[in-house]
């Protein structure tokens, strides 16, 4: 049986399965969010549901680990908006 990888969020630390995450791909300098979880590039993990991901836009702890690249705040504000979020 295949075991689910695990990733740590970035915004609490905890680590959980792939499928409970928002993945985020660092390429080329910018940072886009992975909605496929297909992207190559470094991945980065933050925690389905409103709480890391609203936690994160506030005390931007993305931007943080991504020092001074691009994130597209916008779709992470359409990401609390629409999709995927409990
Ligand atoms: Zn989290």
């Amino acid at each position: 049986m295949m075991q689910e990888p695990e990733r740590t969020c970035i915004t609490c630390r905890t680590k959980k399965s792939k499928s409970e995450l928002f993945r985020f791909v660092e390429l080329n300098g910018k940072v886009f969010y992975d909605r496929k979880k297909r992207m190559n590039g470094r991945g980065y993990y933050i925690c389905q549901g409103r709480g890391c991901l609203e936690k994160c836009l506030k005390d931007r702890s993305l931007k943080r680990v991504f020092k001074n690249r691009t994130i597209d705040i916008d779709e992470l504000k359409e990401l609390l908006t629409f999709g995927g979020v409990v």
